[in-house]
C-alpha cells in the first residue's frame, strides 16, 4: 500500500518541477545576466554564469533523464545580481532552488557529510560562543585583519524597555550574537532614540543557513517557529543582518508548492530592512570635523533580495558623511552564507576584487549590513569596517 504522505511529497515536487519549467520558458537567452554574475565575470566560462546555468537546469528538467553537473549550479553564489540585471524578469533563483532540492539526494555521500557538519558547527550558538571566548582570549596575538573580526562587547549597554507604542519585532539571529555581540542592543538604542521599541525575537536562527546547506526540511521548521514569533500589535519584523530579513521575506518562496503556503504569504510583507524603521530627516548632521569618506557596501541581500538600496546611503549622508565611489558596487563580495567555507577559492577571489573597489578612493572606514558579508571583508581589510547600526549609534552619542 502507498504511503500517503510520500504521495504528496512527490505530488509536490512534481509540481515544484513543473513551475520551474514554465519559468524556464521566459528566457530569451540574451545573455546580459551574464555581465553582472560575479562567477561569470571571474571565469569567463558560460556554464559558470547564469545563461549557462539555466541552459543545463533546462535540459536536466525536461530532457532525457540523466544526472545533473552539479559543480556549476553549486559555485552560484545565490547573490541574484542576474535578477536585478534580467530584461525578461526571469525568476533565476526560484528556478535554482527548485532544482537544487531536487537533486539534493543525488549529492554524494561526502558533500552531504560536509554540509550536514557545516550546518551543526555554525548553527550551534553554544560551539560558535565557546569559539568566539577562544579567540577574544588569543585577540591581542592575532593579525590586525584577524582582530578586526573578533569584535570585543562593549560595557554598559542595555536593551531599552518597550515603552513605546510604537514597536518592531527584532530577530536575534544565530551566529551574529557571538560575532557582533553588540549590535542588536546598539539597533535598539538608536530606535528607541527614534520612539520605537525594538523587542528582542529569539536568538534564533531564520532557516538560511540550514536551506543553503540543502536541509530544507529544518528550514521550513525554523520558519514556523520564527512566524510564531510575529505579534500583529508590532509594526514589522526585521534583523540586523540583511542576509536574514531578505531570507525572512523570501519564506513564500520557501514554502512554495508546500501544502503550508499561507502563513509565509502573511507574513513576508511584514519584514523590511532595519532601516526602513530610521528616518534620516530626524537625524542630526555631525561637526565637519568629526565627517568621514565612507566606502558603503550594499550586500546582495539588501540590493538584490530586499531591493532597498538607498536608504542606508540616506541615513549615513545625513550623519554628515561622504560615500565615495565605488565602481562594480552591484557585485558579491564572495561571502553568501556558507559559500566562503565551502567555496573559499571564489570566495577569496571575490573578495579580494571587492576589497581593492571599496578602498579605491581611499576611505577612511568601510561600512556594510550584513554579518556576514563584514566578516568575510574583515579578512581583507586594512582599515575599519563596520556594520552601519554601529556608525549610527556612535554618532549620535557624539552629539
Ligand atoms: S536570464 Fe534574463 S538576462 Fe539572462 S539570458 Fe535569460 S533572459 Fe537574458
Ligand atoms: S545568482 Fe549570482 S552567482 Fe548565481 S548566476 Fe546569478 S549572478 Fe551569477
Amino acid at each position: 500500500m502507498s504511503n500517503p504522505s510520500h504521495d504528496t511529497t512527490s505530488a509536490q515536487k512534481k509540481e515544484s518541477r513543473l513551475r520551474a519549467e514554465t519559468l524556464l520558458q521566459a528566457c530569451v537567452h540574451c545573455g546580459f545576466c551574464n555581465a553582472t554574475c560575479p562567477t561569470y565575470i571571474l571565469s569567463g566560462d558560460e556554464r559558470e554564469g547564469p545563461r549557462g546555468r539555466l541552459y543545463l537546469m533546462k535540459d536536466w528538467l525536461t530532457g532525457p533523464d540523466k544526472a545533473l553537473d552539479l559543480a556549476p549550479l553549486d559555485h552560484c553564489l545565490s547573490c541574484r545580481s542576474c535578477e536585478t540585471t534580467c530584461p525578461a524578469g526571469v525568476h533565476y533563483t526560484e528556478i535554482l532552488d527548485t532544482v537544487r532540492e531536487a537533486t539534493g539526494e543525488t549529492r554524494s555521500v561526502v558533500q552531504r557529510a560536509m554540509d550536514q557538519l557545516t550546518e551543526t558547527a555554525l548553527s550551534s550558538q553554544t560551539a560558535v560562543n565557546a569559539l568566539m571566548r577562544v579567540a577574544r582570549r588569543v585577540r591581542p596575538l592575532a593579525s590586525e585583519s584577524l582582530q578586526r573580526r573578533i569584535a570585543l562587547a562593549e560595557p554598559g549597554l542595555v536593551w531599552p524597555a518597550a515603552q513605546h507604542a510604537r514597536q518592531v519585532g527584532l530577530l536575534l539571529g544565530c551566529v551574529q550574537p557571538a560575532l557582533a555581540p553588540d549590535l542588536d542592543t546598539k539597533a535598539a538604542i538608536v530606535l528607541d532614540r527614534l520612539g520605537i521599541s525594538a523587542i528582542p525575537v529569539g536568538p534564533g536562527c531564520c532557516g538560511a543557513l540550514p536551506y543553503h546547506l540543502h536541509s530544507y526540511e529544518k528550514a521550513r521548521t525554523i520558519a514556523h517557529t520564527t512566524m510564531a514569533w510575529d505579534r500583529p500589535e508590532w509594526e514589522g519584523f526585521t534583523s540586523t543582518a540583511t542576509g536574514c530579513t531578505a531570507f525572512l521575506r523570501d519564506y513564500p518562496r520557501l514554502f512554495s508548492g508546500q501544502p503550508d503556503a499561507e502563513p509565509a504569504q502573511a507574513f513576508s510583507p511584514r519584514v523590511a530592512d532595519i532601516a526602513t524603521w530610521i528616518d534620516p530627516t530626524r537625524l542630526n548632521a555631525l561637526p565637519p570635523l568629526k565627517r568621514r569618506r565612507i566606502a558603503w557596501h550594499a550586500p546582495c541581500s539588501l540590493q538584490h533580495g530586499l531591493h532597498g538600496q538607498g536608504r542606508i546611503e540616506a541615513i549615513l549622508k545625513a550623519l554628515g558623511h561622504t560615500l565615495v565611489p565605488i565602481h562594480d558596487s552591484a557585485l558579491c563580495c564572495g561571502s553568501a552564507g556558507p559559500y566562503s567555507l565551502r567555496h573559499p577559492r571564489w570566495a577569496q577571489a571575490l573578495g579580494h576584487r571587492k576589497w581593492q573597489a571599496l578602498t579605491h578612493a581611499d576611505p577612511t572606514e568601510v561600512v556594510s549590513a550584513n554579518i556576514g558579508c563584514l566578516q568575510h571583508l574583515a579578512g581583507f581589510s586594512d582599515r575599519p569596517i563596520r556594520h552601519w547600526v554601529d556608525v549610527v549609534y556612535h554618532d549620535m552619542r557624539s552629539l
